[in-house]
């Protein structure tokens, strides 16, 4: 099969092209923060932090570490790993930040009825969104590997992991927020008095800027990396987003994309095109938003329901813009 292309390969720039830009307002120059960037969990990673100190730059510095060591925990690729063991049927006991995550995924995974489903790695890998050369797989492929799907044949007993049959965990729908949640703690507890950490599009700030200025957040058009869909101002929080021009192919005049439906095997068709989520922790946001994105709007806005501090900002295929009621009063907004 000719697989053009198109697909923004791990390493190209085009991943790097986030889903969300951060927009930081820049001050007179002694206001201005510490800023790296370094390519972790298949995305760019962009930590910004103030002061610019070197206590400040050593906190950069540690918080990339703590992600490595999340990326490397989480990591289903690696064959002498604790989630290889599970796809081979073994008994296995979760620890420290795989324990984290997967816990939380299992959360959500019951809060939406499974439309977000963590048990999904052996759909996933067939379509190689994880890899650099992704292909449409055979439907009788998707039917056997949809037998290895179902979030409620687990059950997470302490740290041990309990199943009667293999399991292919993928963590991807929920990682990255995790991550960035964790690097924000070490920024914190290292003396950053504010800043963010934006791993492609999924990100957390905190803190005060010099000026007082909120953080203001681009929200990206479907169709275009340099057009915004809008601009969400934020005081400190986190905000993820899941689209469907994040990870794509296309072949035989379609376009396939990386979200999957737990039900089907192929990518979530609800009528969306981005979801993007503002709550307290970017894992929340991270897992909700890939939720959604497979539940569609009705399903969507009706999980969200109750949650205090989470908004949502929806396109739609149609290219209306859905907010939640707190969009444009508890965090700013502006449509583009
Ligand atoms: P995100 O970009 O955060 O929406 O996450 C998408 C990633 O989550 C994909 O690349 C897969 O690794 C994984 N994934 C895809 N579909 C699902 C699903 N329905 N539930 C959980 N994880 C998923
Ligand atoms: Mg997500």
């Amino acid at each position: 099969m000719n697989i053009p292309s198109k697909y923004p390969l791990t390493k190209s720039l085009a991943l790097l092209v986030t889903a969300l830009s951060f927009l930081l307002a820049s001050g007179c120059s002694q206001d201005k923060p510490y800023r790296e960037s370094r390519f972790l969990m298949g995305t760019l990673v962009e930590i910004a932090a103030y002061p610019d100190t070197n206590r400040v730059r050593t906190a950069v510095a540690e918080a990339y570490v703590r992600m490595e060591a999340i990326e490397a925990a989480t990591d289903h690729r690696k064959e002498d790993s604790v989630l290889a063991a599970l796809r081979r049927g073994e008994r296995v006991t979760l620890s420290g930040d795989l324990r984290a995550v997967f816990a939380s995924a299992m959360m959500i995974a019951r809060e939406s009825s499974g439309a977000f489903d963590p048990t999904m790695g052996k759909v996933v890998s067939l379509w190689g969104f994880d890899m650099d050369t992704p292909r449409l797989p055979l439907e009788q492929e998707l039917r056997n590997s949809l037998k290895t799907v179902g979030f409620e044949k687990v059950t997470l007993s302490g740290s041990i992991i309990k199943a009667g049959s293999p399991v292919w965990l993928d963590l991807g729908g929920v990682a990255k927020g995790y991550a960035v949640d964790e690097a924000v703690k070490v920024l914190k507890e290292q003396g950053a008095s504010a800043g963010i950490v934006n791993a492609g599009g999924d990100l957390k700030a905190f803190g005060r800027k010099p000026g007082g200025k909120r953080w203001r957040i681009g929200v990206q058009a479907p169709d275009d990396h340099q057009e915004l869909a809008g601009v969400l101002e934020i005081a400190n929080g986190a905000v993820a987003t899941s689209g469907d021009y994040e990870r794509y192919f296309e072949t035989g005049g379609k376009r396939y994309h990386h979200i999957l439906d737990p039900e089907t095997g192929y990518p979530a068709r609800s009528g969306l095109r981005s979801v993007t989520i503002v709550a307290f922790d970017c894992l929340l946001a991270d897992a909700l938003s890939t939720a959604i994105f497979v539940m569609g709007p009705e399903k969507g806005l009706e999980l969200l329901k109750g949650r205090d501090g989470v908004h949502a900002v929806l396109v739609l295929e149609t290219g209306e813009v859905l907010t939640t009621s707190g969009v444009g009063s508890e965090v700013g907004f502006e449509r583009r």
